[in-house]
Parts: C-alpha cells; structure tokens; sequence
C-alpha cells in the first residue's frame, strides 16, 4: 500500500487529485493547509507527499523547509501555480524532489510519482526530455534547445511547444491546445494560442507550425 499525503487548499483540485490518485491505486490523504499537513507528514507514515506551495497557515516552502530539517527523507513533489522560475529553484533548493506547475497532466503527475517511489528520492532525479529532431525540452529543468542553441521561453511556451512535441505531425485543433496549456480557466473565443504560435514561430522559425486553416496547427517533424 502506497500512502499519498496531498497538500491542495483549492478544493476542487485537492479532491480531482483523490480520485485520481486513488483510481492509480493510491492511498490518498488531502489536506488543505500547512499546519495539518507538516503534523501529518511528521506523525504517520506517508510515501510521498503532493505539495502546493501557496497554503494558508503556513507556506508550502516553510512546510517543506521543516520537514527536511527535521531530517524526513519523503519525497516531495511540489506543485504550484507559480510561473515564477525563482519560486522553482526555492523549491527544489528547500528539498523538493520534483516541480510540476500547474496546470498539469495527471498522466505526467502519476509518471512522476512513480519515478519518485522507484527511487525513494534519494537519487538524483532523471532528466526527462522530449525531442523531435532537432527540437528538445528537458522537462525537469525546463530548458528548451534548438540544435545547440538554448532558447529563452516563458512558461507558457514551453508548455505549448511541448504539446506540439508530444504530437509530432499531428494536426492540434485551437480547443486541444487551449485546454492543454492554459487549462480550465480559458476563454474558448480567445486568440490566445495563435498570438502564442507566433511567438514560438519567431523563436524556433516559421516553416515549423503549419497552419491547418479552420483547425489549428500542426509541428513538422
Ligand atoms: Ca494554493
């Protein structure tokens, strides 16, 4: 039996995660803020702990902070709606395994688990990358390349090349590629993915993104 602690205060997300969680066969514990859940984490016996970094009663960052000092070696999984990358790098320098910023794949969430429980969060974690010839992501630094190139993207455009990246030729209708970067709280009349395509076309060139007129786009591998 794999005990989950989930540490969510929006109530809709922490009980999406339950179930989910539960589904993948998890044992799953939700608590919505910091004081019950460094109580928890300190007094029974959890595997792994899913933790958002904005909490009230206390910061997810001073939770994780306290943990670690009292010398608990549970992996952490931290997850935030933070696009900010300072709030990355004080994560994982206050003793976070992993990062994943919301919105998020629960597919991507339960891989990331795993890898956590495989390794009991004493390794250093993998390096996942995504690449398509000459087009790479790594997902856990979050750096994009082209060639040997580095390139500077926001948050938002890295997620959106990654979703071209994870579906090579394949045509992404506007709708796909809205609910899969901006998730649920998007406009469905907005432009917002093509202003974003354009951008990833400045960035990355133009002949990549082939527009398929009254659908969407499609990543030429
Ligand atoms: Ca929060």
């Amino acid at each position: 039996m794999t005990r989950i602690l989930v540490v969510e205060d929006e109530v809709r997300l922490g009980s999406f995660l339950e179930k989910g969680l539960r589904s993948s066969g998890f044992t799953t514990t939700v608590v919505g803020d910091g004081l019950t859940a460094g109580a928890l984490a300190r007094d029974e016996d959890f595997d792994l702990m899913i933790l958002d970094l904005g909490l009230p009663g206390k910061d997810g960052l001073d939770v994780l902070r306290d943990l670690r000092a009292n010398g608990q070696r549970l992996p952490v999984i931290v997850l935030t709606a933070r696009g900010d990358p300072h709030d990355r790098v004080a994560g994982l320098e206050s003793g976070a395994d992993d990062y994943l910023p919301k919105p998020f794949h629960f597919e991507e969430l339960i891989a990331r688990i795993r890898l956590r429980l495989r390794d009991g969060g004493t390794r250093a974690a993998e390096q996942p990358q995504l690449q398509v010839g000459d087009v790479a992501l790594d997902l856990r630094t979050r750096w994009a390349t082209v060639g040997d190139e580095r390139l500077e993207l926001s948050a938002r455009e890295f997620e959106l090349l990654r979703a071209f990246l994870e579906h090579p030729n394949q045509v992404l209708s506007r709708e796909q590629l809205l609910a899969h970067v901006w998730g649920y709280d998007y406009d469905p009349g907005s432009n917002i993915v093509d202003v974003y395509v354009g951008y990833l076309r400045r960035k990355l060139g133009g002949e990549r993104f082939e527009t398929v007129r009254g659908v969407g786009y499609r990543f030429r591998a």
